[in-house]
Order: structure tokens, then C-alpha cells, then sequence
């Protein structure tokens, strides 16, 4: 038995209205992600990619110091992010949050970056107690394993652009025009503080939590506080998207990547990408797992997504590749538990208070977005063959514990 649950969805991609970023819908019944990706096939590149040229060339350094932040981890859009940056002939100081919950693979990914782009970097190692308390914190209160490493990410680069007075920090697509087209490419979005806090940290930033838990103090968070308006302000501090300039297509330039410059992938369990977040035990685990029971969807959902708009699969096959994914058990919870010294009852405790009932529910079934969208493609689902999709997979995390660096355990 199933539960009928009216939810509208896309035409074209997966998404529904229950997209956590916000989604509209245009009278045909297409989303506001599919219409600006649309942008990609009709903007005028050449002419973007010389208003970037014109645009960082204002902030070449005079005074011998560094031109640009790039912030990097041994995974994601980093490898072209610095290729980018190269081709603009701009001297980066390399930024990166230790997330801690590293693989030996991100490890490999991020020194190989080092060398093959012969840069400069700083390494940001918040004292690992800290992290795994306000780690606990968020987990146990909004189900939220990574929020440390979202606030971290998001921050240090700009805590960074402050100390060393470099004003242009250079980041790779946004996510919110990306998956729901939030923007357009032609409002060229910079990076804010309200955008981070209700997006990228789901509406929950330092100053709530400090406010919030008296359990929690100044000290624990005081890595992750953004600097003020007035900082911003003396330094001139703006973080750009280069996917507002250049036509981003994640897998082709991962693609691009492995070829130049050997970056290291790797098979998961739960998504069909062998390229994002190779660096993270947790992120297509644990953390995509948690995602699932809250919003009814996960990762690879987002990932095939973006294959469906950049037309290397089609919909009907990429909702039963999702069916088979989606459903499957996060890998190295165990690790977890033992970092953050909770028992695997106490874990599974916590998972299951942020189940969606709505959405998600035992019964005889297991109901999620796709099983609905699944439902409402009956006939199609029947007569279709599935058309296959690769991604190149040259690595296995082979270590299987947390790879420390700097001051970390
Ligand atoms: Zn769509």
C-alpha cells in the first residue's frame, strides 16, 4: 500500500515543489532549474568569459601579494576551479577547511592539486574538539551532520580575504541557481551572508546557535563567525561564481580533469557519480542518507538531474536508476558513530526522529519523491529501456578510517 500523496513535479527534470531551496513552475510545468539551465545553450560565452577577464583584471595585485582566494577540497569543481583561475593568469592563495572526515582518496586529490597547479595554501584546522561537539549539536538537533563543515567551507575563505587584505574570492557554480534557478546567469549573483545562512546552512547561522544552546559557547564557535559588514566593506571583499561566466557542466570538466591532471575518483553506494565528494566518507553516506528522510530525495536525484538537463539521459530511465539507489544504506556509519562516540542504537535513534512522515513511512512500503513520480510514469516506466550513463572511476578509498592532517584525530 502506498499513500497518495499529491506533489507537482517538473515536465522535464526530477524535481518536485518540495524542493528545499524553492522551486516555481512556468505554465507548461517546467521548473525554474530547467529554464535557466536552458540559459546555457543560448548565452553568448565568449563575450561572459571576457567580461570575467575584464573583471579579475582589476584585482591583480600591485603590491606583490596574492591576486585571489580560491577556496579548494580534494574533491568537487577544485581541480577546475584552479584550472580557471590559471587560464586567467591570476596568482591564487589556495584556501581549504579540514572536514575531517577525510578519505585517502580527497587526501591524494587535494596534495596532487597542490603540485600540479604549484600553489600556495593554508590549511584550516579547528581544534577537533570543538568540531565534534557543535558536530553533535547539529545532528541531534536538526539532523545535520555536515553544518560545521558548511559553516567552515563558507566562511574561512572570507575570514581569510580579511587577515591577508585580498578582496576577490573566486568560487565554482551556485548551487541555488544551478538546481532550482534561483538566478539568472545575467544577474551574475556574488556570494552574500544571507544566502549562506538560509541556504547553504539551511537558515541556521553561528549567531543562532550561540543564542540558542547555553551548552554552546563563544569559544566553540569562534571559527565560524563571518566577519562584519564594516570588515567587508574596508576590504572591498566579493566572492564570484564562475559558472555565471563559463557554461558549467560538472561531468565534462571532472572529465576534463581526470585527463590533464589524474584526478582521483571513486565508486559509492548510493548515487551513480564516481566525481563529487570523493574526499568525504559522509557526505554521499551518512549525510545523504539523513537528506533522504528529511526531504523524501537524495543525492543522486540532483545528480541525475543535471544529466537529464544536459540531455545524456532521459527522465524515464533516470527515475528507475534513482529506485535503485536511493533506497541503499549509507556506507561507514560505524566510523562516524565511533568518531563521535555515540553507540549505533543512540545513531539510529537520532535518524529516525528526522524521518519525513509525510513522505517517508514504513507500512508495507517505503514511499519517497521518486516512488511518487514513479507512480504518475506507470506507462511509460513499462515500455522503456533504460539508457545508460558512465562515469570514469580510476581509484577505491582503500583506508578505511578518518585521514588526519595538521592537528586533527
Ligand atoms: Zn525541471
Amino acid at each position: 500500500m502506498t499513500k497518495n500523496v499529491s506533489i507537482k513535479f517538473c515536465k522535464k527534470c526530477l524535481y518536485s515543489e518540495n524542493h528545499p531551496l524553492g522551486i516555481t513552475f512556468n505554465d507548461e510545468g517546467i521548473c525554474s532549474g530547467c529554464l535557466v539551465h536552458d540559459e546555457k545553450n543560448k548565452l553568448d560565452w565568449s563575450f561572459r568569459w571576457q567580461k570575467l577577464l575584464k573583471l579579475v583584471k582589476r584585482y591583480k595585485s600591485k603590491k606583490n601579494n596574492y591576486d585571489a582566494i580560491v577556496p579548494v577540497s580534494g574533491a568537487q569543481d577544485s581541480y577546475f576551479i584552479m584550472y580557471i583561475v590559471k587560464k586567467l593568469g591570476l596568482k591564487p592563495l589556495v584556501v581549504h577547511y579540514n572536514k575531517y572526515f577525510n578519505t585517502d582518496v580527497g587526501i591524494y586529490n587535494l596534495s596532487n592539486l597542490r603540485i600540479k597547479f604549484n600553489t600556495d595554501i593554508i590549511f584550516q584546522n579547528v581544534n577537533p574538539r570543538c568540531v565534534k561537539k557543535l558536530t553533535k549539536k547539529t545532528f541531534t538537533e536538526f539532523g545535520n551532520i555536515y553544518w560545521p563543515i558548511l559553516a567552515g567551507n563558507s566562511v574561512f575563505p572570507v575570514q581569510i580575504s580579511i587577515k591577508y587584505k585580498i578582496p576577490l574570492i573566486i568560487w565554482g557554480a551556485h548551487q541555488g541557481l544551478e538546481q532550482v534557478g534561483m538566478y539568472s546567469h545575467k544577474n551574475e549573483v556574488e556570494m552574500t551572508r544571507r544566502y549562506r545562512k538560509n541556504h547553504d546552512l539551511f537558515g541556521i547561522d553561528e549567531y543562532n546557535i550561540f543564542n540558542t544552546y547555553d551548552d554552546l559557547n563563544q569559544e566553540d564557535l569562534s571559527s565560524y563567525f563571518y566577519p562584519s559588514d564594516s570588515e567587508l566593506k574596508h576590504i572591498g571583499t566579493r566572492g564570484i561564481y564562475l559558472g555565471n561566466y563559463l557554461r558549467w557542466d560538472p561531468k565534462a570538466q571532472h572529465e576534463k580533469m581526470i585527463k590533464l591532471f589524474n584526478y582521483k575518483t571513486t565508486r559509492f553506494n548510493r548515487t551513480i557519480d564516481c566525481y563529487d565528494y570523493v574526499d568525504c566518507f559522509n557526505y554521499l553516506n551518512l549525510h545523504d542518507y539523513l537528506k533522504f528522510l528529511k526531504h523524501g530525495y537524495s543525492k543522486i536525484t540532483d545528480h541525475l538531474t543535471r544529466e537529464i538537463r544536459h540531455k545524456r539521459i532521459d527522465k524515464i530511465s533516470a527515475l528507475k536508476i534513482v529506485s535503485r539507489y536511493e533506497k541503499k544504506s549509507p556506507l561507514y556509519v560505524g566510523l562516524f558513530s565511533e568518531w563521535m562516540g555515540i553507540d549505533s542504537k543512540g545513531l539510529k535513534f537520532i535518524t529516525d526522529k528526522f524521518k519525513n512522515n509525510n513522505l517517508i513511512y514504513h507500512n508495507k512500503s517505503f514511499q519517497s519523491l521518486n516512488d511518487i513520480a514513479m507512480l504518475e510514469n506507470k506507462k511509460k516506466l513499462k515500455r522503456k529501456q533504460i539508457k545508460k550513463i558512465s562515469f570514469f572511476n580510476n581509484s577505491s578509498i582503500k583506508k578505511k578510517n578518518y585521514i588526519t592532517f595538521g592537528k586533527g584525530y
